[in-house]
């Protein structure tokens, strides 16, 4: 639906160089946050030059969580970023996959679409690339765009040439390109070299594209001397080139932004007259750079141990939560394949959080069993809540309770957590799962329904597997109770111990809603819950 505007949305482009994974994304998102206190309304979308369709099977360890949006498309982690930084919600057609680009594509040559015509990078792929970027844009004022990987990657080529060709849709005047590069520090000459920044500034010139702005990140801040360089060799003006050197909190990157020359070209570019109003931001840096006078030790029951991208949304909403309760946090990583009452013993509170296989499995519901005996804070998330039932279960008489993933079944009388009726058979297979927003009822009264304020919520799902409500008996007297279920009573979405400080566990993924500014009111009760 187009929303009443006048005005042509503007879009800005940001492409990456010299090395990926310098914070491109971060750039893009800062840049975001400061359009939304200027009071547009922004939206951003990812472009991945990957062969893959979504972001659904790849490996957490190579690629980070996969994010998943309300409208459940399963995503790379960087939307995760977007609505951190934008506090919106993005939509399934706010990540774009080459594999997806190609798959429409072929799927349109093989039934014909293309009359006969041959199909080529340029103008089929291009066209379909541009339509997608329109088609994310479509309520926005402004609409940035993050292009993954760097620019001559081969297989990023068809976006850089559809972002190019973009302008000439809307108008040059209406398009920002931003180039994100690196500048190493060479240690031996004790010297910043720009030399691979400017062979990167050369590349994108030679697609056709010209920068806008140059954001130079380094890993301590750099002379503006270093600037003017870049800026020279670019052919754009100094004020244009701004450096982002490595810092503590990635939510200080917008006051960076805001500090230096290229918030001018920002306003001539969106004609924007008033300063952004960043006083939640600012309060936001001040309580988390605060020294809080109590620290408090949370245990992430983990199977990628010290990974912080593979929980990134989990340990960015109990962070956003210490801060708002203005203490420190400490986040301890407990490997759940050698996970042992002592590791239990030696914080504050659990978080068990989502998961998939077999593998660090017993230490969840030990942690789970730990907890309900010793009245620690637990917060169960999706699989942390599938273990913590098992777990009760089998205090509850089920000697051997597990999941129907991990090889319980039916005739064993043990499949606390069964497959979910319409997975069965779908269980390798990509986009399948139960995903994105599904709403909950909770039980009046409820531990739950007190910490919402409401009696039905909705929050984002990514699972195949359930609870089996045939042993709830079981897991009553394991001392859990059901306190919020699907609509239709069939799902069990929350589940918790009443007579417990705070145990509380969700089939949900409510780390996905949570946010900076305002942090997800499970994490700040679990929080909470520590002092
Ligand atoms: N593996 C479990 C399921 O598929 C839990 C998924 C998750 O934690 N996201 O139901």
């Amino acid at each position: 639906m187009k929303k009443q505007k006048t005005d042509q949305t503007k879009y800005i482009f940001v492409t990456g160089g010299v090395l990926s994974g310098v914070g491109k994304g971060i750039t893009a998102a800062s840049i975001g946050a400061i359009l939304k206190a200027q009071g547009y309304k922004v939206s951003i979308q990812k472009c991945d030059p990957y062969l893959n369709v979504d972001a659904g099977l790849l490996n957490p360890v190579e690629h980070g969580e996969c994010f998943v949006t309300h409208d459940g498309k399963e995503t790379d982690l960087d939307l995760g970023h977007y609505e951190r930084f934008l506090d919106f919600e993005a939509s399934k057609y706010s990540s774009v996959l080459s594999g997806a680009l190609y798959q429409e594509l072929i799927e349109k040559e093989r039934s014909g679409g293309f009359h006969g015509k041959t199909v080529q990078l340029v103008p089929h792929y291009t066209d379909l690339a541009q339509e997608k970027i329109e088609k994310a844009s479509l309520e926005s004022d402004i609409h940035i765009v993050e292009i993954g990987g760097t620019v001559g990657d081969y297989e990023g080529l068809g976006f850089i040439e559809a972002i190019r060709l973009f302008a000439n849709r809307v108008g040059r005047r209406n398009c920002l390109y931003v180039h994100v590069v690196y500048v190493p520090w060479i240690n031996t000459s004790k010297e910043l070299k720009t030399k691979p920044a400017q062979n990167a500034l050369k590349d994108l010139r030679g697609f056709g594209i010209i920068p806008d702005m140059v954001v130079c990140r380094t890993e301590r801040p750099a002379p503006r001397s270093m600037c003017e360089k870049i800026a020279a060799f670019s052919g754009i003006e100094g004020r244009a080139v701004l450096n982002l050197p490595d810092i503590n909190s990635v939510y200080d990157v917008p006051f960076n932004v805001l500090k230096s020359g290229v918030i001018e070209i920002l306003n001539e570019f969106t004609g924007a007259k008033k300063a952004p109003d960043m006083s939640r931001w600012e309060e936001f840096s001040r309580l988390r750079s605060k020294e809080h006078s109590k620290t408090f030790t949370v245990g992430l029951v983990a199977k990628y141990v010290g990974n912080e991208d593979a929980y990134i949304c989990v340990t960015e909403a109990l962070k956003a939560a210490a801060t708002w309760n203005d203490l420190n946090l400490e986040i301890k990583w407990i490997n759940a394949e050698e996970a042992a009452d002592e590791d239990f013993a030696s914080v504050d509170g659990i978080v068990v959080p989502g998961g998939f296989g077999v593998r660090g499995v017993e230490g969840k519901i030990k942690a789970a069993e730990y907890a309900l005996e010793h009245d620690k804070p637990y917060l169960g998330l999706c699989l942390g809540m599938q273990m913590a039932c098992v777990a009760a279960a089998r205090r509850g008489g089920v000697a051997n309770a597990n999941s129907e993933e991990f090889g319980a079944n039916e005739a064993d009388g043990n499949n606390i957590i069964y497959i979910m009726e319409n997975q069965k058979g779908k269980e390798s297979t990509g986009g399948t799962m139960r995903l994105g927003d599904y709403p909950a009822q909770l039980k009046p009264g409820s531990r739950v329904s007190k910490i919402y304020g409401s009696k039905e919520v909705v929050e984002r799902h990514r699972h195949r597997y359930e609870v089996n409500q045939k042993f709830i008996p079981e897991i009553e007297k394991g001392g859990i109770v059901v306190s919020g279920t699907s609509p239709d009573g069939k799902l069990v979405e929350f589940v918790e111990a009443p007579k417990h400080k705070f145990f509380v566990a969700t089939q949900a993924h409510p780390e996905l809603k949570s946010r900076p500014l305002h942090a997800h009111p499970l994490f700040m009760e679990f929080i909470k819950s520590l002092r």
